[in-house]
């Protein structure tokens, strides 16, 4: 069979039942093969309650414990379509689009579960960007384009990173970002990018000290009369794209503190965007979702009170 699924009919045929969702996790968590934390061995019997019984010494493990489906009561089926909706889409899905096509019971089901999806979309440890390497900050969630400015209320500050390939643009990288000084971006730099890559960035003087840290830096200078869109082409781009998603698709819709979690959808989707397959991408993100543990909703909404999924 097929590592994943390549149309919406196809996965609700083949991930018909709670059984099909959870061997089909359970090979995404244990692509070599289950071996027992207690005893090592290599035999054990996958359970029709979601357990694998270690045939040597019956140590159990939970397929779910420690990933983010951990002590859901949302049924898997359902979690499969979410995360086909989410991917499928070239632009994603509100919450309130998904609770109509899911037919989940409330909003709030239907947001955490596309926040614990967003929590999943970053892959743990992965490789920072390299070459040259376009950096910014920009404001989001204010009417007018700013930067750097003072006492904007209610935006939100983004450090934009794009890697230069020829004309085009590689990889990138998001992050929420509390101010633009120079321990800041120091901070973002070193995150995001690989020691050695050439950073291009605009005169601001939070930038000075990156080359003390083994980065190159290129400073770009806007000559007269041209747009700060020619001077940072890519990071310009982007912001103008991630914008757009977040006005049209999210129709605005981005909760203060909640920021960070759109950011990783949006660069999870731009870095897979030359994918041929949907189904990929559906596939990349159940591997992520097993790889991730569990955000229960405190950590999410941390002023609500009971689980509501
Ligand atoms: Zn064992």
């Amino acid at each position: 069979m097929s590592k994943y699924p390549i149309s919406m009919a196809e996965l609700d045929k083949r991930f018909d039942t709670r059984e099909a969702c959870l061997s089909y996790l359970a090979e995404l968590r244990w692509p070599a093969g289950f071996i027992c934390p207690h005893c090592a061995s290599r035999k054990a019997w996958h359970m029709s309650n979601g357990l694998m019984l270690c045939s040597n010494c019956r140590y159990q493990q939970s397929i779910l414990a420690g990933t983010i489906f951990q002590n859901t009561h949302i049924p898997l089926q359902t979690w499969f379509r979410a995360m086909w909706l989410l991917c499928a889409n070239k632009n994603g899905m509100s919450a309130q689009n998904l609770q109509r096509l899911l037919g989940l019971r409330s909003y709030n089901t239907a947001w955490l579960c596309l926040h614990k999806l967003r929590r999943a979309m970053v892959r743990p440890g992965r490789e920072r960007l390299s070459g040259i390497v376009e950096v910014d900050e920009a404001y989001l969630g204010g009417p007018q384009e700013g930067k750097r400015g003072r006492g904007e209320f209610g935006k939100e500050l983004v450090f934009v990173a794009a890697e230069i390939r020829g004309k085009k643009i590689g990889r990138i990288r998001l992050r929420c970002i509390p101010d633009v000084s120079g321990n800041t971006l120091e901070l973002s730099v070193t995150e995001e990018i690989q020691k050695g890559a050439v950073i291009k960035s605009d005169g601001w003087s939070g930038y000075s000290g990156i080359k003390s840290l083994g980065y190159g830096h290129e400073v770009a200078i806007k000559g007269d009369g041209e747009l700060a869109a020619i001077v940072l082409p890519r990071c310009h781009l982007v912001v103008s794209l991630l914008k757009r998603w977040i006005l049209g698709t999210l129709q605005g819709n981005v909760g203060k503190g909640h920021l960070q979690d759109y950011l990783n959808e949006f660069t999870f989707r731009f870095n897979r965007r030359s994918s041929k397959s949907r189904g990929l991408l559906f596939y990349r993100l159940a591997e992520l979702a097993v790889a991730t543990a569990p955000n229960p909703r405190s950590t999410i909404i941390p002023q609500h009170g009971p689980e509501d999924d």
